[in-house]
């Protein structure tokens, strides 16, 4: 799909949208992902970060990204070019003041994410739609510390954004009909499908992924296999595309770590505890490929296990 394509604003039949910038908070693998599928729909795009490296980071990867795309014949080398000049980095919350829509994608902390919002919402426009990419906290609770809580909306898009289908919605307790209206067709625009998931613990996609993977670190932790035997074990016995370790890795140990927290302390359930070799790994900084260690060592020419 072209940008002009998809391209609210240029396309003459679709009906006038309300979305026409978006804010986005944390430049991390989520937020550039987000940033990079926003621009490419026709958006104006502004992130948010606490370092303005990461920034440069994130445009690093969302240029590569791009041209990988253009390589391909997905999308043409103007195009991108043109989406690129969307984006505009955006180190206060006062570049916000004309957002539409703003998508929370800092660490999966709530504390801070409360503070996010208690800080942005005064800076932003009456009307402008808030949400979070969170993979498990509530937003029902995180809606209650905005002043528009019927404005406040899960948009949980998958990793990595530009590449998975799927975008989970999550309505809040209070969200009402014409954010949820408006926010499904933004997603559609970026040419995702839609799973609208109840507001619970980690949602559909976590709440069945999550506990897979804790139960891979379980069973590297009691010895049951190595890395290589339980990854390969998934992979070629279930016929999943990367191993349970390799995914964890993938998404981040500290984002893993963080789920399982909220679903032990969301649900009251034993069978959620997160394994404690999970969280040395976290403790000790090893959060995966962005920290280029976790069950694998990714300095080398391939990865090699790290246990
Ligand atoms: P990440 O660690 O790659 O990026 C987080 C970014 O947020 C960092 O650049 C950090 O500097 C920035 N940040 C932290 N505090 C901030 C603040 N106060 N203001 C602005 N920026 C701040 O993490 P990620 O993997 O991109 O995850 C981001 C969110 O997306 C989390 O809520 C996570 O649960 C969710 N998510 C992650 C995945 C995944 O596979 N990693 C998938 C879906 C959703």
């Amino acid at each position: 799909m072209t940008a002009s394509a998809l391209n609210p604003a240029t396309d003459g039949k679709t009906a006038a949208v309300i979305i026409r910038k978006v804010g986005i908070i944390g430049a991390g693998q989520m937020g550039n992902g987000i940033a990079h599928v926003a621009a490419q729909a026709g958006y104006r795009v502004a992130i948010s970060d606490l370092k303005a490296e990461n920034f440069d980071k994130a445009i690093d990867t969302i240029t590569r990204n791009m041209t990988r795309q253009v390589n391909k014949g997905l999308m043409k080398d103007v195009d991108m070019r043109a989406s690129l000049d969307r984006i505009e980095f955006a180190p206060g919350y006062e570049n916000f003041a004309d957002c539409d829509l703003v998508i929370e994608a800092a660490v999966e902390e709530e504390a801070v994410k409360r503070r996010i919002f208690q800080e942005l919402c005064p800076k932003l426009k009456k009307g402008t739609i808030v949400a979070s990419n969170t993979s498990s906290i509530s937003i029902t609770r995180l809606a209650a510390v905005t002043d528009r809580p019927e404005k406040f909306i899960g948009i949980h898009f998958m990793n990595p954004v530009p590449v998975m289908q799927l975008v989970e919605l999550i309505r809040g307790i209070a969200t009402d009909d014409a954010t949820f209206a408006e926010t499904r067709r933004f997603v559609e625009t970026l040419g995702k499908s839609i799973a609208v998931s109840e507001d619970f613990p980690a949602f559909i996609v976590n709440r069945i992924l999550l506990p897979m993977i804790n139960e891979a670190v379980y069973t590297l932790y009691e010895g049951v296999g190595t890395v290589d035997s339980i990854d390969k074990a998934m992979k070629l016995g279930a016929n999943h595309p990367m191993g349970p370790l390799e995914l964890a890795d993938f998404i981040g140990l500290d984002t893993c770590l963080s789920i399982m927290q909220v679903l032990h302390l969301g649900l009251s359930d034993s069978k959620y505890r997160p394994c404690p070799l999970l969280v040395k790994y976290v403790e000790a900084g090893w959060l995966g490929r962005k920290t280029k260690r976790g069950f694998y060592d990714y300095r080398g020419d391939k990865p090699v296990p790290t246990r």
